[in-house]
């Protein structure tokens, strides 16, 4: 985090929270998170920051003091009744379906009564596949132990082969060296995702074996006994691509197989999607197809865009709220400080062409 960030959230903690509770555009604080973890998760570690039990039991405190939690599925029914969304409450979702929202999240929530939302990608349930990004932090993790001059050339080589690939060119010494090689793999993207195979056999790491090992994602039986306590579930895409990079025909596939798969699978009566990565520059014509006409593909979408409102009532956007530097106070106020800024300034409605 920069340090204007840093003098931002702490210049906001000091802010009396009273003064800011009706900032949220939607009347709803909806934080999300991936993971709450003591344990150093080395295909998470190098992807993004996370809180340990202690931090997250605190934030939960926080909010259950100053807010009142709401479940999924009544933020859709009022969605649904063309209602406003329930005022000073908090909605938590958690996106990829990792294995800690069963054996640590959840447990968490359910001693103090919290519902929550969980959205997951269908090609990674059951751990039926990896997710490209954990192998990347996966391969960093590798790059951080010593590597032999022989390895570190020939993943230079695998990098720099591929036409759009990380590393331009031809591989050189200047190329191989580990860091270099740790920011090339920080790079790979979901369209040159095979890549990461590629490199993962050059570090000796077998990631179908890996992945049968250490299984970081919930089974469907884990999955189906959160939606027996009341937990919600929602589509994440299948297998977590960049919006942006997808055609709308791409998009809508990603979108509705994975709702879909999630609805039959576990009985669910309502539909839910949240975007992998970010919504920024999704078309009109994307949410117009899903969320328009007599019966509605999906009920609700999740964005990232900070809780801003969007072109219609079933896009409601979310803030991270998972940064280990950062106490929840000083995340809520922030955002809400942040929400009243664009109010004032007119910005607090999302356009879309
Ligand atoms: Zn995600």
């Amino acid at each position: 985090m920069s340090i204007a960030k840093r003098m931002y959230y702490q210049a906001a903690r000091l802010v009396n929270l009273s003064l800011l509770k009706g900032a949220a555009p939607t009347g709803i604080l909806l934080p999300y998170h991936h993971l709450v973890s003591d344990e150093q998760v080395p295909y998470v570690k190098h992807l993004y920051p996370y809180k340990g039990v202690k931090a997250f039991q605190r934030d939960l405190d926080y909010l259950l003091k100053h807010f009142k939690p709401v479940s999924l599925q009544e933020v859709i029914a009022a969605i649904r009744r063309q209602a406003p969304l329930p005022a000073h409450t908090f909605l938590l979702t958690f996106d990829d379906g990792l294995k800690e929202v069963a054996e640590v999240i959840a447990p968490l929530l359910r001693q103090k009564g919290i519902p929550a939302a969980f959205f997951l990608n269908s090609a990674f349930i059951d751990n039926r596949s990896l997710f490209y990004r954990f192998k990347i932090s996966l391969l960093v993790e590798a790059l951080l132990q010593p590597q032999s001059r022989a390895t570190l050339d020939a993943l230079a080589e695998v990098l720099a082969q591929h036409k759009n690939g990380p590393l331009p060119g031809v591989a050189s010494p200047e190329s191989s060296r580990p860091e270099t090689l740790i920011q090339a793999v920080k790079r790979i993207r979901y369209h040159n995702r095979a890549l990461t195979d590629a490199a993962g056999a050059v570090l000796g790491i077998d990631f179908n074996a890996w992945l049968a090992e250490h299984q970081p994602f919930m089974s469907s039986d884990q999955v189906r006994k959160l939606v027996e306590e009341g937990f919600a579930i929602g589509g994440h895409s299948i297998d977590h691509p960049y919006y942006q990079d997808l055609t709308l025909e791409e998009m809508l596939r990603q979108t509705t197989a994975s709702v879909d798969m999630l609805a039959e699978r576990f009985g669910l009566h309502y539909k839910a999607f949240a975007f992998p990565h970010s919504d920024a520059g999704i078309p009109k014509a994307f949410f117009d197809r899903l969320l328009q006409g007599p019966e509605p593909a999906v009920d609700v979408i999740f964005g990232t865009n900070n809780q801003r409102r969007d072109i219609y009532p079933g896009i409601l956007h979310r803030f991270n709220c998972e940064r280990p530097e950062l106490d929840i106070a000083a995340a809520v106020k922030g955002i809400l400080i942040y929400n009243r800024l664009q109010k004032v300034r007119g910005q607090s409605v999302i356009r879309r062409d």
